[in-house]
């Protein structure tokens, strides 16, 4: 099993502040860093026992043709044998990314993070928002199931729109890590970063209180047995960031996914 890390320097579709266009980088440099090693917490490691490729940042130019290069790019690492990890940018790209992968593999099961289940139809007059790309990937068919944990965030709207699509919530008013339910193969998994508590990540641009720790995450993570076709981590937003904790956050996710994926494969 191959990772290709892709980047995704985008805005195009952030809501409220801009920022997460500079992920990838910061991401990336936290990730090479000598402050840490290269083990996930299975003890796998990433560009020893986990082969490992970066296809860079793609040129985005934030306008009408972003989502037919990120679907491309994905595609690309599919049909090489690469298990993709996107860095986003906000939230728009996970609905391209997506529909490559359903295209090759049919409707996929998705493992969403956040603190907002990113349902609304149509969020200021933008249906491309970061607030709405679940609801685009349900309308088109592309998953079979959509399993949303680390929800805070549920209004009126987001409650209807998860009851037409059939949507599986676990709000955090409820949470208990191993009470979420790990959808079966083809897996994908969604990480937008303000889905943890903004004291273990406030690189964000929602910061919204009342959500897990690290480690309440990971209980539900390290619980994926693997394969994943792929995964995302979205939203992080480098100038809200404190002395780069949430950098080092999505750099350790990273290797997390990358065993995930090794894990299943062997
Ligand atoms: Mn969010
Ligand atoms: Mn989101």
């Amino acid at each position: 099993m191959r990772v290709r890390l892709i980047g995704l320097p985008t805005d195009s579709h952030s809501s409220f502040l801009r920022g997460a266009a500079a992920a990838p980088a910061a991401i990336r440099a936290a990730l090479a860093s000598d402050h840490g090693n290269a083990a996930s917490e299975s003890g796998l490691e990433l560009g020893a026992d986990i082969a490992f490729e970066d296809a860079g940042d793609l040129p985005l130019a934030e306008g009408e043709g972003d989502p037919a290069l990120i679907r491309a790019a994905v595609a690309d690492a599919a049909n090489s044998g690469a298990m993709p990890i996107s860095l986003g940018g906000d939230h728009m790209v996970t609905g391209p990314i997506v529909a490559a992968l359903a295209e090759l593999r049919g409707p996929l099961n998705i493992l969403h993070f956040d603190a907002h289940p990113d349902l609304y139809d149509d969020f200021e007059g933008d249906p491309l928002s970061h607030a709405s790309p679940f609801a685009r990937i349900m309308e088109a068919g592309h998953a079979r199931r959509l399993v949303q944990f680390g929800i805070r965030t549920l209004n009126r709207h987001c409650r209807e729109q998860a009851e037409r699509f059939g949507v599986e919530i676990f709000e955090m008013r409820d949470f208990a890590p191993e009470t979420v339910p790990i959808p079966e193969p083809p897996l994908y998994i969604s990480i937008d970063l303000d889905g943890f508590d903004p004291a273990f990540a406030p690189g964000v641009s929602h910061h919204e209180p009342g959500g897990p720790t690290v480690r309440e995450f990971l209980h539900v993570l390290l619980r994926v047995p693997g394969p994943i076709v792929g995964a995302d981590i979205v939203e992080y937003n480098p100038s809200r960031d404190v002395n780069g904790i949430t950098a080092v956050l999505a750099a350790k996710l990273v290797k997390e996914l990358a065993a995930l994926a090794a894990k299943g494969s062997t």
